[in-house]
């Protein structure tokens, strides 16, 4: 497997509230996008992935689905309690996307917006759902496909971890393949490149993944740089 993890505070933020995470030996990539202000979002996507990991670890032989979604109930937990325990931090949150690989098959866990894709034989498909306003209006008719990416409702998070006591986590498993390439990023990328030029830009780096993740970043910055910018991207051998 070769991977590599990345992260540009932007052309726009004085701080970068993104955190990722990358345990080859076990498999397990995490993607966290914070939120919340006096340093509160960098405290809830820093506490996110040590929570996951550190569970991840602890259970490492217990069945990888009902684990991944422990870990990140465990998470929500701990950051509601933090936010509640310090006025600083209060309302502090965030997103998270992880997925677990082992023997070719991946079991993914994502709450929030930040994006878990799959590319294969030249094609790209986004495995996770995005927990927004702007989704949860298009599940119901309300807005069409394309007015999603322009709609203000698409930054309303409808969740995240550290906001409630309990939090609805969701689930994707799928056989993977070898040469799959699998990309995890935070909306920071995503709002500022399209799905297409996702794909055009790692297809172009062949087997470099490094050269790959610099492009993406280099292009989301080039269009704006809006938000902090934060990818783990992987292709299996
Ligand atoms: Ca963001």
């Amino acid at each position: 497997m070769r991977v590599v993890g990345l992260t540009d505070m932007g052309l726009v933020r004085q701080n970068n509230e993104d955190s990722f995470w990358i345990d080859q030996e076990q498999g397990l990539f995490i993607i966290c996008d914070g939120m919340g202000g006096h340093r509160g979002g960098e405290v809830a996507s820093y506490l996110a992935v040590q929570t996951i990991r550190e569970y991840m670890e602890t259970n490492r032989h217990q069945a990888p689905a009902g684990t991944l979604v422990q870990s990140i109930e465990q998470a929500n937990r701990i950051i509601f309690q933090t936010g509640h325990e310090n006025a600083h931090l209060y309302e502090m949150g965030t997103t998270i996307t992880a997925a677990l690989i082992q023997d070719f098959h991946l079991v993914a866990a994502n709450v929030g917006d930040s994006g878990l894709y799959l590319i294969r034989e030249g094609v790209i498909r986004k495995i996770t759902h995005d927990h927004t306003l702007a989704e949860q209006m298009l599940a119901e008719g309300v807005l069409k496909p394309d007015e999603i990416k322009d709609s203000s409702y698409n930054h309303i998070l409808t969740r995240a971890l550290g906001i409630d006591t309990a939090v609805k986590v969701d689930v994707f498993e799928e056989d993977l393949k070898p040469d799959d390439i699998l990309l995890l990023c935070s909306d920071g990328l995503t709002d500022m490149v399209p799905d297409e030029d996702l794909l055009k830009l790692i297809l172009q780096a062949g087997n470099d993944m490094e050269q790959a993740a610099q492009a993406l970043v280099q292009e989301a910055l080039s269009r704006g740089g809006h938000d902090n910018i934060t990818m783990v991207l992987l292709r299996l051998n």
